[in-house]
């Protein structure tokens, strides 16, 4: 059977060198011939011996994930749809700045998480991405810039895992996925420019810190409990005490000294002065739940019909974002990118054959209010 090498972090492909009876420094040679020169033919690896090029085209290949559609924005973002087979695709988006180029990677076609805001979540689940196809993101997204701009030097300076899916549910293929990002011999990304945005899933917090602590997004979007639980179901596994508990000792190993706390913007359900007290009073320590030094990014609700939700006046945003300031909290407003393309936040969406039976899910969770109380 041929092995995919995009599945392989380092140690991954010294292992698999060592198998076909080479010495583990080839693996080093492989690895840049890939993710630093995006070769995927064997022959293109001269300074491989030809006897280990012939045995590598029997063993394994280097294969790009099928496109199915790509679209760029007015604004410069690119959004691939690719096809992972069984009549399901993931996108990936590509949001360039002046300071640095992002890729926003999906880690699952589709997501158990099921938030009610989120368009993803309302697709359902079909199946966790393997390694290979987190890499693949990258590894085309990087070398296919490249070559349009006709030149060598890097354009990814930093990566999102913030596309499709709840990474921290696929922990097993995500992690090795991040060490090729890291690795000074793939794309050599710095830890604190690859962020793991993930809905709360807390186990899964604690075992990052310890295999591959890089910089952490928390999808907050509620100060308490009760308003969580009808927004981001799994609040009701690992309500905010413990979520925030997991966040203070992942500090303790991150790159950064402070969570990123995600909070999508709902009008008249989350953006409420009130709202904003309470988030002040939760991060401050002061609910029962520990001190946890933080950022806030407040981002424009994507409307789509199915959520019943709307987002909320620009005036609400800001004086929100203003509330939290004031309180000494560095916050943030999301601009939105790629709205022609639908390529903004919580717009993902590709082709997915749910098995969870979403709609289900996702009456269920109507069923909870997530009106404040007047
Ligand atoms: S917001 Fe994230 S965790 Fe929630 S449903 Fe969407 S992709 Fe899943």
């Amino acid at each position: 059977m041929s092995i995919s090498l995009l599945d392989l972090d380092l140690g991954g492909m010294a292992a698999f060198c060592e198998e076909l009876g080479e010495k583990r420094f080839r693996a080093t040679q492989l690895f840049r011939w890939i993710h630093q020169r995006g070769a995927s033919d064997f022959d293109q690896m001269t300074d491989l011996a030809k006897s280990l090029r012939e045995k590598l085209k029997g063993r394994a290949h280097v294969a790009p994930l099928p496109i199915l559609q790509e679209h760029t924005s007015a604004d410069g973002t690119v959004k691939w749809l690719f096809d992972v087979g069984g009549g399901n695709a993931v996108e990936t988006v590509y949001i360039p700045e002046d300071d640095r180029g992002t890729l926003c990677i999906s880690s699952q076609a589709g997501c158990a998480v099921g938030c009610r805001f989120c368009s993803t979540g309302h697709q359902g689940f079909s199946r966790n991405l393997t390694t290979g196809e987190i890499v693949a993101q990258l590894w085309f997204a990087e070398h296919q810039l490249r070559q349009r701009r006709g030149s060598d030097e890097r354009v990814i300076s930093n990566v999102v895992m913030m596309g499709m899916g709840e990474p921290l549910q696929n922990y097993s293929a995500l992690v090795p996925a991040l060490r090729t990002m890291l690795d000074d011999h793939a794309y050599g990304l710095s830890r604190r420019r690859v962020t793991v945005s993930t809905s709360g899933v807390v186990p899964m917090i604690d075992r990052l810190a310890q295999d591959c602590p890089v910089a952490l997004a928390v999808s907050l979007h509620a100060p308490n409990d009760a308003l969580r639980d009808g927004l981001v179901p799994l609040n009701r596994k690992y309500p905010l005490a413990e979520l925030l508990g997991a966040c203070e000792r992942y500090l303790e190993h991150a790159p950064r000294d402070f969570i990123t706390f995600e909070y999508c913007m709902l009008d008249g359900v989350n953006d409420q002065p009130e709202h904003a007290r309470e988030l002040i009073e939760l991060v401050s320590g002061r609910a029962g739940a520990p001190r946890v030094p933080c950022k806030f990014n407040l981002i424009p609700f994507n409307p789509f019909p199915a959520s019943g939700l709307r987002r909320s006046p620009p005036a609400v945003v800001s004086a929100f974002g203003k509330q939290l300031s004031d309180a000494g909290f560095v916050t943030t407003v999301r601009k939105t990118r790629g709205d022609d393309i639908d390529a903004a936040c919580g717009q993902l969406a590709g082709d997915v054959r749910d098995r969870t039976r979403v709609d289900q899910r996702m009456a269920k969770l109507r069923t909870i209010p997530i009106r404040p109380v007047a």
